[in-house]
């Protein structure tokens, strides 16, 4: 256990995101069926934005 609670608590038993079958980032949003890190099911192509360099 932490000190306190931390702010993840309520968040625990709930999951969000699940690891992303494209990027394989824990990223991809359950509820909104698209991942957060490389867009898979917002738009065919990878997410990528010109003021965020891709490594
Ligand atoms: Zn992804």
């Amino acid at each position: 256990m932490v000190k306190g609670t931390t702010s993840f608590g309520k968040a625990s038993s709930k999951k969000t995101h699940i690891v992303c079958r494209r990027c394989g980032h824990h990223s991809y949003n359950i509820k909104k069926k698209r991942c957060a890190h490389c867009g898979f099911g917002r738009s065919s192509r990878i997410r990528k934005y010109s003021w965020k360099s891709n490594k």
